[in-house]
């Protein structure tokens, strides 16, 4: 089984896609993360850091060369791939690598997005998310796996939110519009609380497996 996981920042991609890794026993691949582990490596674009920071799309040359490798090892097998495809380019790149049984769309109103990531706290070391009312860890600022320091990400503050929903919207629409017309999206009210998402999305995969 292999899923696409899409969703504007804040909508709860990363807790599902990890739920959704562990039940189903899918390789879990995290493009942020990946791009954030790798921010600080020179291409001949400039480093990824670069366009994460100002909450815009890494050129596809970087996430051709940081993020396809990975997707390339996964297709072996099943995957869940969260933050990839966000453009019709990266849908036709990954088509060429293999065929896609889902799309999960997880829809999120605007004013609930800014404040569930104004609240989003990482470990830099595990890149696991908690949020202080959402999902916060055992004790406040400290890794719950591995004990680190937790940080703010540089780019949830809130002007970076405002513009990488605005970028998330543009680049996604033709996305949106190209799974469902294959038939393959699934849209799913990702306004409520992370168990109901969770109890939706387990009814539309167990449909599939
Ligand atoms: P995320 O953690 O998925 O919100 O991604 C954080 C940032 O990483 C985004 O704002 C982009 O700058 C970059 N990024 C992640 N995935 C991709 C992708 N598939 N294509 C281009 N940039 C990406």
């Amino acid at each position: 089984m292999k899923i696409v996981l899409l969703g504007p920042p804040g909508a709860g991609k990363g807790t599902q896609a990890e739920k959704i890794s562990r039940k189903y026993k899918l390789q879990y691949i995290d493009t942020g993360g990946i791009l954030r582990k790798n921010e600080n490596t020179k291409t001949k674009k400039g480093t990824p850091h670069k366009y994460i920071k100002k909450g815009i799309l890494v050129p596809d040359y970087i996430v051709i060369e940081f993020i396809l490798p990975f997707i390339k090892r996964a297709a072996k097998q099943n995957f869940i791939l969260d933050g990839f495809p966000r453009s019709l380019k990266q849908v036709k790149l990954l088509e060429k690598i293999t065929a896609i049984d889902i799309a999960l769309y997880l829809e999120v109103n605007q004013k609930e997005l800014i404040e569930r990531i104004s609240g989003r706290w990482i470990c830099r070391n595990c890149d696991i998310t908690y949020h202080i009312k959402l999902k916060p860890p055992k004790k406040e600022g400290i890794c719950d796996v591995c004990g680190e320091k937790l940080t703010q990400r540089e780019d949830d503050r809130p002007k970076i939110i405002r513009k990488r929903t605005r970028v998330f919207n543009k680049s996604l629409k033709p996305v949106i519009k190209y799974y469902e017309k294959r038939s393959i999206l699934k849209r799913i009210d990702a306004n409520r609380e992370l168990k109901e998402v969770w109890k939706d999305i387990q009814e539309i995969v167990n449909k599939i497996k």
